[in-house]
């Protein structure tokens, strides 16, 4: 573009693609400025076993906005992985959560509070991400045990042969790995044979739909029996109301998420639910805040 008129640049300019490429490009430049200062924040977002009990929280990025409210990640977090300015979201959701597991430990040893990040594929593919993983979290094993990593079957199956055995070598810390949104991709039976995780997380549009679609229980139901017989976990994300979260436990669902349950909650409010767990555990504790 750079040979051409200057009045066809300007034209270039005003179309409405070039508008939202430079729309893009200033939330890049902003967003990296928001990283150097550490404004984003992560709310928390709890998740429960099939009886109830607090599991953990996945930790979801938040960047304040300055008029008031946050720009969501569906908006920057594609063209942070784009980018490759994702690597330092995903660095500071490791502290947020490292951060979050030491308040933890400091009420109790016992609480068992895991805290789930979501990673992207380059992430994984990053030479510096071993590195950053134990700068973050050490090698503890008690506490590498409470982190789960949650990547979507479309990063892992568009790097396939990179990535497995990446995974595989932090499985072997004891990470835990997820499979985020699983139904939405490829979900073919040899990516689900190749691909090393513990936890399957089934997406939320074919959670919402099992109690009035015949077709979404079918396989849902079959995909949380699947995933069993491979040995994983079994999560279900966005249930919304007590019928389904009721329909998902009587089909065999792990754990649950959703709306239902919690929003994702400022880290305030997250530490008084994980204290009010932690009371029960230990009748005799009482939390300072
Ligand atoms: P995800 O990991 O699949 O997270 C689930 C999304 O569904 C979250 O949206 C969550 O707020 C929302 N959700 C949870 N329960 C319900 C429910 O009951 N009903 C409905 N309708 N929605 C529910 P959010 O926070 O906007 O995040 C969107 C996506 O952005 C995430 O999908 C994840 O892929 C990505 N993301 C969020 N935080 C991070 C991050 O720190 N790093 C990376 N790499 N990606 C992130
Ligand atoms: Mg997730
Ligand atoms: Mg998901
Ligand atoms: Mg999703």
């Amino acid at each position: 573009r750079a040979g051409q008129a200057p009045n066809r640049t300007v034209h270039l300019f005003d179309s409405e693609q070039d508008g939202a490429q430079r729309d893009n490009l200033r939330l890049l430049s902003e967003l990296r400025g928001a990283i150097d200062e550490r404004r984003l924040i992560f709310h928390a977002q709890p998740k429960f076993g099939a009886d109830g009990s607090l599991w953990g929280a996945e930790l979801l990025v938040r960047w304040p906005h300055p008029a008031g409210g946050f720009i969501m990640p569906g908006r920057f977090i594609p063209l942070a992985e784009q980018s490759r300015m994702i690597f330092d979201v995903t660095r500071l959701c490791f502290e947020a959560a490292r951060d979050h597991m030491a308040q933890i430990r400091e009420m109790t040893p016992r609480a068992g509070l895991h805290f789930s990040v979501n990673i992207s594929g380059s992430d994984l593919s990053d030479p510096r991400f071993p590195e950053m993983l134990h700068d973050a979290f050490g090698d503890d094993p008690a506490d590498l045990a409470l982190l789960e990593l949650e990547i979507t079957e479309t990063a892992i199956i568009e790097d396939l042969e990179r990535l497995i055995p990446v995974l595989e070598r932090v499985r072997e810390t004891g990470v835990r790995i997820a499979i985020d949104d699983f139904g939405t991709g490829y979900s073919s039976l040899t990516y689900l044979k190749k691909i090393p995780a513990d936890t399957l997380k089934i997406d939320q549009s074919f959670v919402r739909g099992v109690l009035e679609s015949e077709r979404d229980a079918i396989l849902v139901r079959r995909t949380i029996q699947l995933g069993k017989d491979l040995g994983m976990d079994i999560v279900a994300e966005g249930v919304e109301t007590q019928e389904i979260a009721d329909w998902l436990v009587a089909n065999g669902c792990d754990r649950l998420q959703g709306y239902f349950f919690s929003k994702p909650l400022p880290a305030p409010e997250w530490r008084e639910l994980a204290a009010d767990r932690v009371r029960r555990l230990t009748p005799d504790f009482t939390a300072s805040e």
